[in-house]
C-alpha cells in the first residue's frame, strides 16, 4: 500500500493531477463521472463522482435513503503551498533567463533553494478549430533551480536570513545572451515550451495559441521510505495528499451498504474561498441533488457526519516546547484528533468520541492535539464544511514533521492506520451514530 501512496505522490505534482489520479482510480472501480451541468436523476443509487475546476472532486457511493441514513463523509484538500508561475513568466538578468513566481499559501521558503525543479499544472489554449481547451502538463525533468547565495557573500545568513519573495525566488532556467539587449529573441519562448510539452503528451492538440496557464514548480526528488528502521516517508505534498489518498483507499475498500462520500477540495491553503474550495457550494450542491428535496436534505444532514482529514503537527524532537506538554503526537502512533475550543477545528466531544470508538472497534491507535495556549492554532476545511453544511465534524490527521516544507516527513504505519480508521468509519454500524 505504501508503494501506491508513493506512486500517487510522485504523479500528483499539482491539485489537477491529484484529482485526475483519484478520478482514474474511481473509474477503474465502477464510479461514473457526472457532469454537474447535465440533468441526472436525483436519488438514484450508484457510484458517482463530480469534479470542479479539475482540482476538486466529490465521490459518492450512494446506496440507501439519505433521509433515513445520512451520509458518512471524509474530506481532505488537494493543494499544497508552492511557487506558482506568473502569467508573463520569463524575465532575464545578468545573462540568465528566470521564471517569475508567486508564493501560493504558507510555504516554508528556505527549502525551495537548491532543488531540482520540474513544472506542472494546467494550460488553456485555443485550438485551430477555434475552441478553448484545457490540458494538464507535467515537465518531469528538472528545468529550473533557485540557487542559494554563497555564504561568503552573506556572512550572517545562518543567524538571520529573510527572503524577499519578489527578488530572491525567481528560478533560473538557462543562460541567455541578452545582456546587451540586442538579442532579445535568445530568451526562451515560454508559450512555445508549453506547446511542445502539450504536443509531447497529447496527440490531438492542434494548438493555435496558448491563452493562459496555472503552473507550479515542484521538487523532482521522488517520495521515499527513509530512516534507520524504514519507518518514515519523506515527500513533497504529504499535507495533504496523504489524506486524499487514504480517503480514496478507504472509500474503495469500504462496503456498499451505506452512503459514503469523499470530498477533496482545492484552495485550502489560501482560505478555501473559491468556486471549488470548501467555502464554495460544491459539496452542498452534490448532496442536495442526491437527496432530491429540501426536507430529505435537511433530515439527511442531521444523520450525517464528516471526518475532515488533514495532517497534524507531530512533536519535533528538537523543538518539543512548541507543543502543549500533554499533547505531543508522535509519528507512527496513529491519527491525531484535533481540538480547539475557538472552533479553528470543528471537533466536539461527541464527534471526537465517535472517532475514538471507530478506532477502538478496529484496534487502531489514536492521539489528541490541542495547541499551546500561548500559540496560534491552524485550521482546515473541517470548520468551513461544518459551517457551510451544518454537519457534525471531527478534525483529525496523521502527525507529520516539517509541514509546508518542500519535503515533509510522516510515519509509514500511520498511513495504513488512517486508511483503516476511515474505512472503519464508513463501515461502522448506524447504532454508533
Ligand atoms: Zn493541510
Amino acid at each position: 500500500m505504501i508503494e501506491s501512496l508513493i506512486e500517487f505522490l510522485n504523479t500528483s505534482p499539482t491539485p489537477f493531477h491529484a484529482v485526475a489520479n483519484v478520478a482514474a482510480r474511481l473509474c477503474e472501480n465502477g464510479y461514473d463521472e457526472i457532469d454537474e451541468s447535465t440533468p441526472w436523476e436525483s436519488a438514484s443509487f450508484g457510484k458517482y463522482y463530480f469534479t470542479r475546476n479539475d482540482s476538486s472532486i466529490v465521490a459518492a457511493n450512494f446506496n440507501r435513503q439519505p433521509a433515513e441514513h445520512g451520509f458518512r463523509m471524509v474530506g481532505g484538500h488537494t493543494d499544497s503551498p508552492c511557487l506558482k508561475v506568473k502569467p508573463h513568466a520569463i524575465t532575464h538578468h545578468s545573462g540568465y533567463a528566470k521564471l517569475g513566481v508567486e508564493v501560493y499559501g504558507g510555504a516554508l521558503l528556505n527549502p525551495w533553494f537548491d532543488r531540482d525543479l520540474g513544472l506542472a499544472g494546467r494550460v488553456t489554449y485555443r485550438t485551430l478549430g477555434g475552441t478553448q481547451k484545457s490540458r494538464l502538463i507535467n515537465i518531469d525533468r528538472a528545468i529550473a533551480f533557485i540557487p542559494s547565495l554563497a555564504i561568503h557573500l552573506e556572512r550572517g545568513v545562518n543567524k538571520n536570513r529573510s527572503i524577499n519573495e519578489q527578488t530572491e525566488l525567481p528560478a533560473v532556467l538557462c543562460r541567455v545572451s541578452v545582456a546587451d539587449h540586442r538579442h532579445a529573441n535568445a530568451l526562451p519562448d515560454f508559450d512555445r515550451l508549453l506547446e511542445e510539452q502539450l504536443e509531447r503528451q497529447y496527440r490531438d492538440c492542434s494548438i493555435e495559441k496558448i491563452l493562459a496557464h496555472e503552473l507550479c514548480l515542484y521538487d523532482r526528488q521522488p517520495a521515499a521510505i527513509i530512516g534507520l528502521e524504514n519507518e518514515f516517508i519523506a515527500s513533497a505534498r504529504l499535507d495533504n495528499l496523504l489524506s486524499c489518498y487514504a480517503g480514496m483507499e478507504a472509500l474503495l475498500a469500504a462496503g456498499d451498504s451505506g452512503n459514503h462520500v469523499l470530498v477533496l477540495n482545492d484552495h485550502e491553503e489560501v482560505g478555501s474561498v473559491s468556486e471549488s474550495g470548501a467555502e464554495g457550494p460544491f459539496l452542498q450542491s452534490v448532496i442536495q441533488r442526491l437527496c432530491g428535496d429540501q426536507a430529505s436534505f435537511s433530515r439527511a444532514l442531521r444523520r450525517s457526519m464528516l471526518i475532515s482529514a488533514d495532517n497534524a503537527h507531530g512533536v519535533h524532537p528538537n523543538y518539543p516546547d512548541k507543543h502543549d506538554p500533554n499533547h505531543r503526537p508522535l509519528l507512527n502512533q496513529g491519527p491525531v484528533i484535533k481540538f480547539n475550543s475557538n472552533q479553528r477545528y470543528a471537533t466536539n466531544s461527541e464527534t471526537a468520541a465517535l472517532f475514538q470508538q471507530v478506532c477502538e472497534q478496529n484496534n487502531l491507535p489514536f492521539q489528541t492535539i490541542v495547541a499551546r495556549s500561548d500559540m496560534a492554532c491552524g485550521s482546515t476545511i473541517g470548520p468551513i464544511t461544518a459551517t457551510k453544511l451544518g454537519v457534525r465534524t471531527v478534525d483529525i490527521g496523521v502527525p507529520q514533521l516539517g509541514m509546508h516544507s518542500i519535503r515533509e516527513l510522516a510515519g509509514v504505519t500511520d498511513q495504513h492506520t488512517l486508511i483503516m480508521a476511515l474505512k472503519g468509519f464508513y463501515d461502522a454500524s448506524d447504532l454508533l451514530f
